[in-house]
């Protein structure tokens, strides 16, 4: 099909244009090489390649075998939007036809994760495995620890997080674990030997019960890929594979993506050194410095240098961050953008103080017409935006959370889906433990007991059905081993559509006819409906909220009805859970208008009209964490400099004079002095305007003195005085 009269690509500077067209058209097919296109914050990069996937589609290219690797589900969504919608004003598709043959959209390890249910057969894994997040990845790397005896020998022993930590890197650097701990946690080296045998037990362990934590889907992955006619099968899907914010990959994703395209003919990848945040998980600046030399034909490089999102002075303070950063960035961003408004550095008092200078500048600005969803307020670390949240909260100004789990972490939305969980996969012990101690007169023994029958069995759900209950227990055992039937019986009757071969083919037999099952539904998402109903009397039971949980049910089964299948469901759930917002239930907000509080790296690729940035003192950024390295310091830099780019027309870093610190330290919780952050140093004061919130005028200077001498007065400890008559 031809383009339409009108220039599709009109509005695209000639580098972009360069970029989309890079291979494209019959003048153009000798141009085989891979193509990298590296460019600064805001100068259109992820734009290009939507155009680059639509100029493809438009070119004949077929949309289900174009791969797109992105950084977050939302990204994904956000893509095939974006093609969607340019390839319906150039072919005249239906926007949602367009966007229902771009299936192959998403992050690494959701990919990943559909690629290997699809092989699972093909290499020896269960194609129902199911998979950890990092909280059950912990959980179940303790429950190791234990079992073999580790825990008894020394109290310095690692946490489960550090433990977790330690192994997350090997895996993702493809390093010996010596060299990991002597380069990132030399702390724990005396634990070396311990280590080594935990994480063999853990890599047993989650095999047996087919579990795969994120980590397993990108080396799993990569293994399959490593297996010369696997990877010939996987490659042979896809003509095209694009990938954005290259510079937070990690060896194996480069490893994949090699084998994806070996002659890097159809690959193209997008991103930015400066932009690079990702180290603390093994994701390595190299592979996109290493891109073009790394094949046969080196790769086709293009700049960018124009930014489109960014008012000048907002550029320019942007610029003069990065501009000292001990590496050379050789970008040189400009814009057209004029502003007179320089970027704001405001310093409050502490940060109840900075919370109600955020609160109060958000409201202005929606009256003055910028609604909430295109305000976002930035931090380095989730747990800042607390006494933020509390003043939002008291303003009724409604807001969503990027990375928060709140949602899936309530136990009533963890009990639901534990049981389509187990349904999937009877090996899953986690699941199996959490759904069977719901009931009645059954506790972890027999619970336990269950499992291993389970587990011997080579028919998992036979050996669950001739479980004999405690008295008891009966009835509601009975119930439950109904709905296991039924959620069965749905999984047996999608037939080939569903992956669950292996528990269809021990379901709903001859013997258990008999038995009244609740009616098999009509497929996904009826079955969430149906574990809601069955779970409705332990609701009642379980929580005094009950009303209010049952509501979060519901909402749940509506978010897994936008799903298109059980496996998507769950897959991308738990690499990618819905946000948590300020609704009490915490439930997704839909359609109103709500202001995004996100962390820095949740907020990579995006943009608002206003960007508040919290803390930006020493301390916060750079974090207290980072600061034993020159690398990690470099890094936090460039956390920095993607967080002032997210801005277009108003940016604001605050300065709380105090600040909280909780745990840890030496000092325990206490208060301590901030200072700018070390990154705009007085020579860059020029490029900012100075502020200090609420602005000083006679009376508040006489108000704040008095506050000042208020807050002089001694404190009384009451606590420590009755405390005290014990002591
Ligand atoms: P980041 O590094 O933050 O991911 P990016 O390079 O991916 O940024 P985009 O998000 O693609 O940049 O684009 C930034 C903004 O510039 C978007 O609002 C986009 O619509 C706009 N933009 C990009 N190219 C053009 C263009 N040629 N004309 C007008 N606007 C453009
Ligand atoms: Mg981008």
């Amino acid at each position: 099909p031809q383009p339409s009269d009108t220039d599709p690509l009109a509005t695209l500077n000639p580098a972009q244009r360069e970029a989309v067209e890079y291979g494209i058209g019959a003048a153009r097919e000798a141009e085989t090489a891979p193509l990298l296109v590296i460019a600064g914050a805001g100068s259109g990069k992820t734009n290009t390649l939507a155009h680059r996937v639509a100029h493809l589609v438009a070119h004949g290219a077929d949309p289900r075998r174009i791969l797109m690797l992105t950084f977050s589900r939302r990204a994904a969504a956000e893509m095939t939007r974006r093609v969607s919608r340019l390839l319906s004003r150039r072919l005249g598709l239906r926007a949602d036809a367009a966007e229902s043959c771009l299936d192959w959209a998403g992050t690494f390890h959701a990919i990943g994760a559909r690629l290997l249910r699809e092989h699972a057969e093909r290499i020896g894994l269960a194609p129902t495995f199911t998979i950890h997040d990092r909280e059950d990845s912990a959980d179940l790397l303790n429950l190791v620890r234990h079992e073999l005896g580790l825990s008894a020998k020394a109290k310095r022993f690692p946490t489960k997080g550090t433990c977790l930590a330690i192994y997350s890197r090997a895996v993702n650097t493809t390093d010996d674990l010596d060299v990991v701990l002597k380069t990132a946690f030399p702390w724990c080296l005396e634990w070396e030997a311990e280590l080594k045998q935990m994480f063999g037990a853990y890599v047993e362990a989650k095999q047996k019960q087919a579990i795969l934590d994120y980590d397993d889907l990108l080396l799993w992955w990569a293994q399959m890929m490593e297996v010369p006619e696997l990877a010939a099968e996987v490659a042979a899907r896809f003509d095209h594979v694009l990938v954005d914010e290259y510079q937070d990959t990690n060896r194996l994703q480069a490893a994949i993506l090699l084998a994806l395209r070996p002659d890097g003919r159809g690959l193209t990848v997008v991103g930015d050194d400066a932009q690079s945040i990702y180290s603390f998980r093994a994701a390595t600046v190299r592979n996109i410095l290493d891109f073009p030399a790394q094949f046969a034909q080196a790769a086709r490089v293009v700049t960018l240098d124009r930014n489109y999102r960014s008012t000048r002075p907002i550029l320019d303070a942007a610029n003069g961050v990065i501009g000292l950063a001990a590496e050379r960035f050789t970008k040189n961003l400009w814009t057209e953008r004029e502003s007179t408004a320089r970027p704001r550095l405001v310093t409050v008092y502490d940060e109840a103080e900075q919370a109600r200078f955020v609160a109060s500048a958000v409201l202005e600005r929606r009256e003055a017409g910028t609604p909430l969803k295109r305000q976002a307020v930035l931090f380095r670390s989730s747990s800042h935006s607390a006494a933020l949240e509390v003043e939002l909260t008291r303003r009724n100004i409604p807001f969503v959370k990027f990375g928060g789990l709140k949602f899936l972490e309530a136990a009533h939305v963890k009990d639901l889906l534990g049981v389509l969980r187990w349904a999937d996969n009877p090996r899953n012990r986690l699941a199996g433990f959490r759904v069977m101690q719901l009931l009645a007169g059954i506790g972890p023994a027999t619970a336990g007991k269950v499992l291993d029958a389970m587990e011997a069995s080579a028919t998992p759900w036979l050996a669950f059905d001739c479980y004999e209950p405690p008295a008891a227990a009966a009835g509601e055992w009975e119930a439950l081993a109904a709905l296991m039937r039924a959620l069965r019986g749905a999984r047996a009757d999608a037939g080939g559509a569903t992956t669950s071969q292996a528990s269809a083919s021990v379901g709903a037999g001859p013997a258990e006819q008999g038995v009244a099952t609740p009616a098999v539904p009509a497929g996904w998402p009826a079955e969430v409906e149906l574990i809601r109903r069955w779970y409705t009397p332990f609701l009642e039971r379980r929580f005094d909220d009950a009303l209010v949980r049952e509501a979060d049910l519901l909402q749940l089964e509506s978010i897994a009805a936008t799903y298109r299948s059980r496996e998507r469901f769950l897959t991308e759930l738990t690499l990618d859970p819905p946000e948590a917002t300020s609704d009490e239930s915490g439930v997704p907000l839909r359609d109103e208008d709500y202001l995004i509080l996100s962390t820095i790296h949740s907020a990579k690729g995006q943009e608002w009209e206003a960007v508040s940035l919290l803390n930006a003192v020493d301390g916060c950024l750079p974090s207290d964490m980072a600061t034993s390295s020159a690398a990690e310091i470099e890094e936090e830099r460039r956390l920095l400099y993607v967080a002032m780019t997210r801005a277009k027309d108003a940016l604001a870093l605050v300065i709380p004079q105090r600040f909280h610190v909780t745990g840890q330290t030496p000092g325990g919780d206490r208060h301590v002095f901030a200072a700018r952050t070390r990154f705009i140093p007085a020579a860059l004061l020029p490029l900012f305007e100075q502020a200090s919130w609420p602005p000083p005028s006679p009376l508040s200077h006489e108000a704040a003195a008095m506050a000042r001498e208020a807050a002089k007065r001694p404190v009384i400890d009451l606590g420590a005085k009755l405390r005290g008559r014990w002591g």
